[in-house]
Formats: structure tokens, sequence, C-alpha cells
């Protein structure tokens, strides 16, 4: 493996915006009086509620168990009563249901497992069940579960562990506060990660804008076979396949996952949510997230529990000073648009970002010019405009024909369009459509 990182093709540079909250130390979000835990958190099946009304819980206690392999249990954020199971806005838009949570303020730990203190000689099989049993998904914001990334199949050979930490979304920097703040629960997590792969080592790719964190792990990364690898800033660096690329040189095919190229990828935050299931025994019930925007007072990280908020996280962060035009949950490329202000921190929150209405009233979209801007800076090679086309004609075969399927919905081609185009949606939409009529075929 070269230590030269390869530039992936294509890529933007837009502004990082991330001055309004990097130098913000993370801070510990007070305790709530009500948490409102979001039950379908994970890419996959939801998982099966285990408690109802009325039930006291405790700090950690399991709240659901997993539905499925491809599944995550759920634990509370905070010991109390649960006061109702009833729907709460999702992420989406679209009411899901979600367990709410009086707290009692005692805070009272009732986790469902022990540390494993001597996990250097625990078996691979053990350290990933409670990977597992700890309800870790990517909380890079895909919410993809941890411990299936770590099952390749039978005679799927991995060799490369990445752990990604170029947080190369503008505005974002809870990853890089972690990293600079918790570098030794990063390395840790880097290695047990390690060792459930059955591997001697792994990589931590870091963008070059974060000197200070590339520093501060190169410091501790020694300890366990870990190797920090600078990467140029280029987004979309972070996309699991262009993080791939420049790492190792391996191009994931299209429809393909990294262990087909025996790559693992893991979110850094991820990471240290497995060093605190192992070595101290904790479940995933807090994450750290970036409160961000220029609409916001006082824009900065804070270490949430599942299930707050997205109002009381505001709140946090000293309320607004103008209206903003957006609410996104994520960063202004790949993030979320919200409608309300109902939705609550899940474990792939990794920012809530205000956008001001300067900032958006730069986006009305126009007819397409044809200057082939999108075409250059995609990184997937597939051709954007085209692709728009056949889906505004409703011509979602032609789309599946341009290979739609293959866009990462990086959001690269819309930042450069000139006519500020709904290319990213387009896919979207596509992509729907074309998994709903194969999923009409299959039925
Ligand atoms: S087509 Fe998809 S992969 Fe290509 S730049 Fe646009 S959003 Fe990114
Ligand atoms: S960047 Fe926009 S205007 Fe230019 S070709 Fe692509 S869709 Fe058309």
């Amino acid at each position: 493996m070269s230590d030269k990182p390869r530039k992936f093709k294509g890529g933007v540079h837009p502004s990082d915006s991330k001055a309004l909250s990097a130098s913000c130390a993370i801070q510990d979000a007070p305790l709530l009086d009500k948490y409102v835990v979001i039950m379908h958190q994970n890419i996959g099946a939801p998982p099966q509620l285990l408690v109802k009304k009325g039930d006291v819980v405790k700090k950690g206690q399991l709240l659901a168990k997993a539905g499925g392999f491809v599944s995550v249990p759920l634990h509370a954020p905070t010991s109390g009563t649960v006061s109702a199971i009833d729907k709460c806005p999702g992420p989406t838009g679209i009411s899901v249901p979600a367990i709410h949570i009086d707290a009692d303020g005692e805070d009272e730990w009732g986790s469902p497992f022990e540390p494993i203190a001597n996990w250097q000689n625990c078996p691979a099989g053990e350290l990933r069940q409670r990977v597992w049993d700890a309800g870790i998904v990517g909380m890079g914001g895909a919410g993809f579960p941890a411990h299936v990334k770590l099952s390749p199949p039978e005679g799927k050979e991995i060799d490369t562990l990445i752990l990604n930490g170029a947080e190369c979304e503008p505005y974002l920097t809870a990853d890089h506060r972690l990293m600079l703040e918790q570098a030794e629960d990063v390395v840790l997590g880097a290695a047990i990660l390690a060792r459930i792969l059955g591997l001697e080592s792994a990589v931590i790719g870091i963008e070059e804008n974060k000197p200070d964190a590339i520093a501060k792990l190169e410091e501790v990364a020694g300890k366990y076979h870990v190797r920090v690898q600078p990467l140029p800033v280029n987004y979309p660096q972070g996309a699991e396949k262009q993080l791939i690329y420049a790492i190792t040189g391996r191009e994931v095919p299209v429809g393909k996952l990294p262990m087909d190229v025996k790559c693992v990828v893991q979110n850094v935050a991820s990471a240290v949510a497995v060093a605190d299931a192992v070595v101290k025994g904790i479940p995933s019930i807090e994450r750290v997230t970036t409160v961000t925007g220029r609409p916001v007072k006082t824009p900065g990280n804070w270490r949430f529990r599942i299930g707050t908020p997205i109002a009381k996280a505001l709140e946090l962060a000293g309320g607004i000073t103008e209206q903003p035009a957006k609410l996104l949950l994520g960063g202004p490329m790949m993030g979320i648009a919200q409608s309300s202000l109902g939705v609550t921190v899940m474990k792939n929150t990794s920012g809530i970002l205000l956008i001001s209405s300067d900032e958006v009233s730069l986006y009305s979209s126009e007819p397409c010019i044809r200057c082939g801007r999108c075409v250059e800076v995609c990184p997937m090679s597939i051709l954007p405009a085209t692709i728009s086309q056949a889906v505004e004609n409703k011509r979602f075969d032609w789309a599946q024909e341009l290979n739609v399927q293959a866009c990462i919905e990086c959001g690269s081609c819309s930042y450069v369009c000139p006519s500020h185009r709904p290319l990213n949606q387009h896919f979207k939409w596509a992509k729907v459509e074309i998994a709903s009529k194969l999923r009409r075929r299959n039925d």
C-alpha cells in the first residue's frame, strides 16, 4: 500500500465553512426531561419493540431488539419512564414510530453488558457480537449496521480496514473534534475493529485540512499499528468508493461492495462507539453532532443523547440570529432538508445545519445549457445532465440504461451546475422508481 494517495476522478471544492465550529470543543449536552427515540435508525430491517407505555427503564437498557441480521437494537438514552409509543416527524418528512421517554433526572445505568477489558485476547466473534449488541451503525450518515460490514461471507478475504475521518462535507466538524479530542479512542476502536477482521493494522483516512487532528492521531497511532493517511481536500473524498481508491488504488465496481475489493470502511465516530462498547460496556446512546450555519447564534459541536429534539439542540446553540431558509440534517451536499423541528437526533445525525436565505436564493432552477460541468466533476463517470433529462421525462428505463444506480448522491453535479438543476433529487427519484419497479416484478 502506497503512502501517496491517489486522486479520484472529478470532485469539487465547495467553500467549507468549517471555521464556524472547527475550534469549538465538544460540549456534553445537559440532561433533558424528554427524549424521543426514533425506532428505525439503521439501513435494513427496523428493530422490534421490547417496551410498552408505562415501563420504567434504566440508561442503556434495551428498548428494541434487532429485527434481523441487517438491523440493530436500540437502547434507552437515560433512565425514566416510557411515556408513549407514538409517531414523531422522521428525517424524510414522514411520521415514524418512536419511543418517548420521560427522564427521571437520575440518569441511572442499566447497561445490558459488561466491559471486555482484555479485548486483545477475546475471540473475534465475541467482539463482533458486542458491536451488534451495542447497536452501532455507520455514524458518518449512512446508518449501515457496523457488524454486517464486519461479517464478510465465507471465503471473502479482507486485507484492509480503513477508518473514514475525511469529513469532506462543508460545515461539519464533529469527526474533526472527535479525532482531535479522543484520538486514543479512535485508534483503540480501529485496533478492535482490526482484531475482529483478523488484521494486524488499520489506516485512518483524513483530509489535510485537519492538521491538528492528524498530528494528534499520529502521536498515538503507533500504539496499535494504525497508520494515518492525510488526503487531499476534494469533495467527495469521504465517499466510500473514493476513499478506498485514494488509499488502495482499488476501484469498487458498480453494484459491488468494499468487501469485494478486500476492504472494510468504518467511520471514525463508529470506531469510538466500538471502543466504548467493548472496553466500557456502553451501548450506542449518544453521538457528537455539529450544530452550525450562519443563522445559528453559537455554532459548535455537542455530544447529544440519541432522541434529543432538534429544537432543543438549536436552543443549546443559542437559537437563531435570523430566520433560516432551510434546515438540514447532515451537510449542505448530502444532508436531508427538514420541514419540522420535531425530528430528533439519531445515530447518524452528523450535523444540524441552518442555511440562510441569501445562500438559498442563489438556487432557483433554470433550463440546462449543456455546459458539461456536471460530467467533468462526477466522480462516478456518469452523465448527470442526460440522466436528469430522462428523469424529467419520467423515462426511468433510460435513466437505468444510463447507469443512474452508480450515482453515490454526492451532490457535486448539483453544486457546479450554473442552472441550479435539481440533479441529485432527480437521481434519488429515479433510484426509488427503479427499485419499486424491481420489487413489483419480484412480487
Ligand atoms: S451524478 Fe451522482 S455521483 Fe455523479 S456528481 Fe452527481 S450526485 Fe455525484
Ligand atoms: S452542469 Fe447543469 S447546465 Fe451544465 S450540462 Fe450539467 S445539468 Fe446542464
